[in-house]
């Protein structure tokens, strides 16, 4: 980890602008082809308001990737310039690119009431942790090594080598699993959603989201205090 990554003193609380709740940091981590991307396209059409973290990275476009939409590309200097300035929550070297989180737009996203969702690895996953200390951190398990390589030949989209390297990832990876808050085995989709959304919607509650609630309701008694 790097010491230009601020300390969660310097960033983890992040104040709500007047009248709104803070927005929410949620982290899901999971191998490959156990079914992250179907639950979160399903989340996100429940809840249409929450935004993508855009991560910078020093990797090339693909496909049809779009600056800023995507990631911000940057060349290798640009990044680690702005790595050293601090400007990442976290950053981490996956495949030989660099890869990080810009700090000030997740920030002024949750201080504006907006809630936040991250496709970052587990290594990022556990740095911006300590960032963002009140974040809701969960990790997606497959049910089981069989099925994750079902999964993962039936979406067709990697070759043989691919599929036999993200198996091989997939144990390394559970192996972080502990330092999560919440475990949820994708196994019956609609179950591991609605796990998924009370998560969710448990951290939408907290009161630290919701800074100006009790001034307000108390606000309406002060009357009868007189
Ligand atoms: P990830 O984003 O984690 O790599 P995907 O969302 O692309 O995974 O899912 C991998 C494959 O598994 C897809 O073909 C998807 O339709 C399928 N899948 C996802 N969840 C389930 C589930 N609960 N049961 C069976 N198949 C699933
Ligand atoms: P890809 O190059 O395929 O888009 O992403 C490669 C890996 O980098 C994925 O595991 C993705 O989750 C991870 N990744 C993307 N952005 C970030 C980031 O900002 N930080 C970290 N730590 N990982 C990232």
């Amino acid at each position: 980890m790097s010491s230009a990554v601020p300390s969660s003193s310097e960033i983890g609380t992040v104040a709500a602008a007047p009248g709104t709740r803070r927005g929410v940091v949620l982290v899901i981590c999971a191998p490959s082809g156990t079914g992250k991307s179907t639950l979160v396209q399903r989340l996100v059409a429940e809840f249409p308001s929450f935004s993508f973290s855009v991560s910078c990275t020093t990797r090339a476009p693909r496909g049809q990737e779009r600056e800023g939409v995507d990631y911000h590309f940057l060349s290798q200097e640009d990044f680690l310039s702005r790595r050293e300035r601090g400007e990442f929550a976290e950053w981490a070297e996956v495949h030989g690119n660099f890869y990080g989180t810009p700090l000030a737009p997740v920030q002024e996203k949750l201080r504006q009431g907006v809630d936040v969702l991250f496709d970052i690895d587990v290594q990022g996953a556990m740095q911006l942790k300590e960032s963002f200390p009140d974040g809701l951190y969960v990790f997606l398990f497959p049910p089981s090594r069989e099925e994750l390589e079902r999964r993962l030949r039936g979406r067709g989209t990697d070759a043989e080598d691919a599929v036999l390297r993200r198996l091989a990832g997939a144990a390394r990876e559970m192996g972080m699993a502990p330092r999560f808050d919440h475990w949820i085995v994708n196994q019956d989709l609609d179950t591991a959603y609605d796990e998924l959304r009370a998560v969710y919607l448990a951290g939408r509650s907290r009161p630290e989201n919701k800074p100006g609630l009790l001034r307000e309701v108390l606000d309406t008694f002060a009357s009868e205090d007189a």
